[in-house]
């Protein structure tokens, strides 16, 4: 495995692997691994000869420093991750090597500053307007610029992203087809803890008792697979509404059925051709997100 820090570095490894017309397979990545994160290099290895794994916790998708600061940062523990799982090359560049110091300065992760789209206007029109774009002002932007950046970089043939962030996957797919990247975007199902509790990077912020709260979301996701044939779409708000508040320490930020298309709530099944359960709570201070595909 080659760990590579600057862009000259990866740039020069890159022509050499693209030289021997090698596929490539993209996973970017903030770090603090987990076995979530390893089943999309796993899924990159199927199907790509060369897997490049990013690791950067990007602050411009970061709307609370307190957050950003607190990230977890593991870097040597991701890297014995990476090297068993056998990826092939691991990027883990500094701020300074992604961003200019006026593009940190000025916040220049807006859609009307086209530095970072070569001049292109992306909108991403309602899909950014709901769930985490309403709750997170300025996150997608964010998370556009870098994986744009990251993913003009890389220039891999197929990039591997988690079910485990929906709305994100949503927006990285408009975002590569408004950009023209002619890159595949592959979705990758979401990772649990055997409690049910979606694997992420900030579960390991949650105190013992905390953790043992988080699965009660899951649990509420299983349950509305089961159910939402038999109910409406307000009585199984409520039954989640009931659910959540039966463990006080969990304060919800929002619950939503959307077409899993649009991201669009709906109010009645049947009229999408799918449907996804979405969640954001808040435990102990911790931000955690999960969903579930009804159909
Ligand atoms: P992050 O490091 O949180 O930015 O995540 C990097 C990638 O890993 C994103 O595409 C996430 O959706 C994905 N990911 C995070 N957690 C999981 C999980 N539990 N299962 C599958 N993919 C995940």
């Amino acid at each position: 495995m080659v760990v590579l820090n600057s862009l000259e570095q990866l740039t020069k490894h890159l022509k050499k692997v693209r030289d021997q017309n090698y596929n490539i397979g993209f996973i970017p990545t903030m770090g603090a691994l987990h076995p979530g994160h390893i089943s999309l290099i796993h899924a990159a290895q199927q199907q790509q000869d060369i897997t490049v794994c990013s690791i950067f916790v990007n602050p411009t998708q970061f709307n609370d420093l307190n957050d950003l600061l607190k990230y977890p940062r593991t870097i040597e523990a991701d890297c014995k991750l990476l090297e068993e799982a056998r990826c092939d090359i691991v990027f883990i560049p500094e701020v300074s090597e992604i961003y200019s110091p006026e593009e940190l300065l000025l916040k220049k992760n807006s859609l009307e500053d086209k530095s970072w789209t070569e001049g292109k206007t992306v909108d991403f029109g309602l899909l950014a307007d709901v769930m985490e774009g309403a709750h997170r002002p300025g996150h997608f932007n964010g998370v556009a610029q870098v994986v744009s950046k990251l993913l003009k970089i890389v220039r891999p043939n197929k990039a591997y992203f988690g079910q485990k962030d929906f709305q994100q996957l949503a927006i990285i797919r408009s975002l590569v087809k408004q950009l023209n990247l002619p890159i595949q975007i592959i979705a990758c199902p979401t990772i649990r803890e055997p409690s049910g509790l979606a694997m992420s990077s900030r579960n390991e912020r949650l105190s013992h008792k905390e953790r043992t709260s988080a699965a009660l979301l899951s649990e509420i996701l299983f349950e509305l697979k089961d159910l939402y044939l038999q109910k409406t779409i307000p009585e199984l708000k409520l039954f989640v509404a009931n659910k959540i508040m039966t463990d006080p320490m969990i304060e919800l930020e929002y619950f939503e059925i959307s077409d899993a298309e649009t991201l669009q709530k709906i109010t009645h099944f049947g009229l999408t051709k799918s449907a996804v359960a979405c969640f954001a709570i808040k435990l102990g201070g911790i931000r955690l997100i999960d969903n579930i595909v009804l159909y």
